[in-house]
């Protein structure tokens, strides 16, 4: 396989990838949320052109020399979306499945994301079109390092902060770390973050998407009068996000009724034995192979008998096809953009509370701030500081979501773009234009 034909392992990766590609374009879903919200707003016309475009996008080749001898050529995206409230700040994906318009889109996420939790960032996202499955831990690092190395202009404390997504790690984040430092001659920590603890990580920055999911969930149930013990949690995606949702939730009181990953679902009504399950996956085992549970597919974990519904995996996994089927009473979004506009409507008007992504997976890029604040202070917090200040913004920026949304009687969504285009412009104003 060569990586500018990657489709030979799509299948293998992506079992259920025709319905992927069959999906909206997820920029043109993030823009669809975008214009209602401003219209809500009423936001003046000049801003509205400036925000519905991203302000950089890098395109960059990524030769790699593989173990064979033989070299490929990998295509990287790096997109700012917007910087107006500080530098720019987004993960790097590494998956076959990243275009230009699925980074454009993730990078104006983080833009609202950050905007919601109210903290000093801009929006941004990286990509690499690769399947790390089938690469060596040296072809990854050389991946990394090339790729960072091309887009090194943009990258620095000040200007634009990568950390992990969807198939990188610490350990992904170490070498970016060290490549930007080779380049500065000199240690430079916060450039990345989501790093290992040793070289300037956060305690508590691993599990905070994951944490950031169940205080959301707690506070949701809680409006709702729902009762948090014994609520039946479906989880999709068993990787960072997925995985420490479902432990925390499950230590919470809830029970986990089923979790999935790439090839398929575990699932039993009466609840999961977690620890069980982790010790299946730990081996990097794939749940299709996990004995003690019954197999569900994808799509039927999607419309499960259970309270909450926690998507952690990729984007459009609800669309206009299973929304109708959905049982949940709660959907808190783990990953970025997993439910189509189409299917907003619909689970509106079925009265499903949905948590949206850039409000439900916060956490981490909160943690993220808090990393970078440490790293740039060179004064570390305990883990229970973390913790604490985490919940404390996770609270109130679900308070605060959640009152938009009432007080202009939308759903939570439009909510929180609405609470995000509005600070972001805020700021526009101030600062004015440079012409
Ligand atoms: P990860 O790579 O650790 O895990 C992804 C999981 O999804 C794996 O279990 C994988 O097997 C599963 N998966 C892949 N394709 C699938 C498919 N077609 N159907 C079902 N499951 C599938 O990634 P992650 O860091 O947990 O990120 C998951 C989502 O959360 C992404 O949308 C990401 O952008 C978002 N997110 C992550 C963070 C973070 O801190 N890691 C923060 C905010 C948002």
């Amino acid at each position: 396989m060569t990586a500018t034909s990657p489709r030979a392992t799509q299948d293998v990766i992506r079992p259920d990838k025709d319905r992927f590609l069959q999906e909206e374009n997820p920029f043109e879903e993030m823009m669809s949320r975008f214009d209602f919200a401003a219209k809500q707003l009423d936001l003046e016309p000049g801003l509205y052109k400036i925000l519905r475009h991203p302000e950089k996008q890098i395109i960059v080749s990524v030769p790699v020399l593989r173990d064979n001898g033989e070299v490929d050529v990998y295509t990287g995206y790096r997109v700012l979306y917007n910087t107006s409230r500080g530098p720019a700040k987004g993960g790097i994906r590494f998956d076959l499945q990243v275009t230009l318009d699925e980074v454009k889109a993730l990078a104006a996420w983080m833009t609202w994301k950050c905007a919601v939790v109210n903290i000093p960032f801009g929006g941004a996202k990286g990509g690499v079109i690769c399947d790390p499955s089938t690469m060596s831990n040296a072809e990854l690092e050389k991946l990394t390092r090339r790729y960072t190395s091309a887009i090194i202009e943009t990258l620095g404390p000040d200007s634009d902060v990568p950390a992990p997504d969807v198939n990188t790690n610490e350990r992904v984040m170490a070498w970016v770390m060290d490549t930007y430092s080779m380049h500065k001659r000199h240690t430079v920590t916060a450039v990345v973050t989501g790093k290992p603890i040793e070289m300037g990580g956060s305690l508590g920055r691993r599990e905070a998407t994951g944490r950031g999911c169940t205080v959301v969930t707690k506070e949701a149930l809680k409006q709702l009068k729902m009762p948090i013990k014994g609520t039946r949690v479906a989880v999709q995606g068993f990787g960072n996000v997925g995985s420490i949702a479902a432990q925390l939730m499950a230590q919470e009181g809830m029970t986990i009724v089923a979790v999935s990953d790439k090839s398929g679902g575990s699932y039993n009504p009466k609840g999961l034995d977690l620890p069980d399950v982790l010790k299946h996956t730990q081996g990097k085992k794939l749940l299709h192979d996990y004995k003690n549970a019954e197999h569900i597919t994808n799509d039927q974990l999607l419309t499960l008998d259970c309270e909450v519904l926690v998507p952690a995996a990729l984007e459009n996994v609800i669309d206009h096809e299973n929304a109708s089927q959905i049982k949940a009473r709660i959907i808190c979004e783990g990953a970025n953009g997993p439910t189509t506009a189409a299917a907003d409507k619909i689970l509106n008007e079925k009265g499903i509370f949905v948590i949206p992504d850039i409000l439900a997976n916060a956490g981490g890029v909160t943690v993220s701030y808090f990393e970078w604040v440490q790293d740039r202070g060179g004064y570390f917090w305990d883990e229970e500081t973390v913790n604490q200040r985490l919940e404390r913004i996770m609270v109130r920026s679900f308070d605060e979501v959640t009152s938009m949304a009432q007080r202009h009687k939308l759903d939570n969504r439009i909510g929180a773009y609405m609470l995000a285009i509005d600070r972001v412009a805020a700021v526009h104003r101030l600062r004015g234009m440079y012409a």
